[in-house]
């Protein structure tokens, strides 16, 4: 599938705020967006007002720059969710928060989503006791995430969880940092999920 190869911190400038893509690094003085705050390219600086189609089109592509998921996905996810009873824009980002990368991320086994998504892919994780190597899994309630015996003493993952557990968890996982392992408790509801975007203009972009 295609990735983004571009510099991280490129993204960020083009939506004009952090979206905390490298993790710890976006924490410090360093962090690109702290530094210049104009979107990159030649005509950064000179960007216009944005259209109504414009505004709706530039939170779209913030949600999937912090979570790391492709158009083609993302839209999936949002087809699911329209299709389902609830709020649209809160299920989209529920699906989201499913994903075994984010959850890896999310339970403080990698630093960033982007990390997370790799060391599912080496298949680094098991979920129930199952070797799961699909970043996009979804995750139910009640699901154990945990990393493979052999990979339980990698620096990065013990780093990335000595940080996470000092900045603290989010309430709907559980992690037990000595075994390297979480639990996926509970779906996270809008307001638990804390990012600062409004979904309802994905929506509205979407419906057209
Ligand atoms: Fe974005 Fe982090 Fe780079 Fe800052 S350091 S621009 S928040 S990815």
């Amino acid at each position: 599938m295609a990735r983004y190869t571009d510099a991280l911190c490129r993204l960020c400038r083009r939506e004009g705020e952090k979206l905390f893509v490298k993790g710890n690094r976006c924490y410090t003085e360093k962090c690109a967006v702290e530094r210049r705050k104009y979107a990159p390219g030649q005509h950064g600086q000179n960007r216009g007002k944005l259209s109504d189609y414009g505004v709706q089109l530039r939170e779209k592509q913030k949600v999937r720059r912090i979570y790391g998921v492709m158009e083609k996905q993302f839209r999936m996810y949002f087809h699911k969710a329209s299709r389902m009873k609830g709020i649209t824009g809160e299920i989209l980002l529920q699906f989201l928060e499913r994903r075994l990368d984010n959850a890896a991320y999310r339970m403080g086994f990698a630093s960033n989503r982007r990390e997370a998504r790799q060391l599912v892919k080496h298949g680094h994780f098991s979920v129930n006791g199952v070797k799961t190597d699909i970043p996009s899994y979804l995750l139910k309630p009640g699901d154990i995430l945990e990393i493979r015996e052999a990979s339980k003493d990698l620096k990065a993952v013990r780093d990335s969880l000595e940080v996470a557990e000092h900045k603290g968890f989010p309430e709907w996982v559980e992690v037990d940092s000595v075994n390297v392992k979480g639990k996926f408790v509970r779906i996270p509801s809008r307001e638990e999920i804390q990012l600062p975007v409004q979904e309802q203009l994905i929506v509205e972009l979407y419906s057209k």
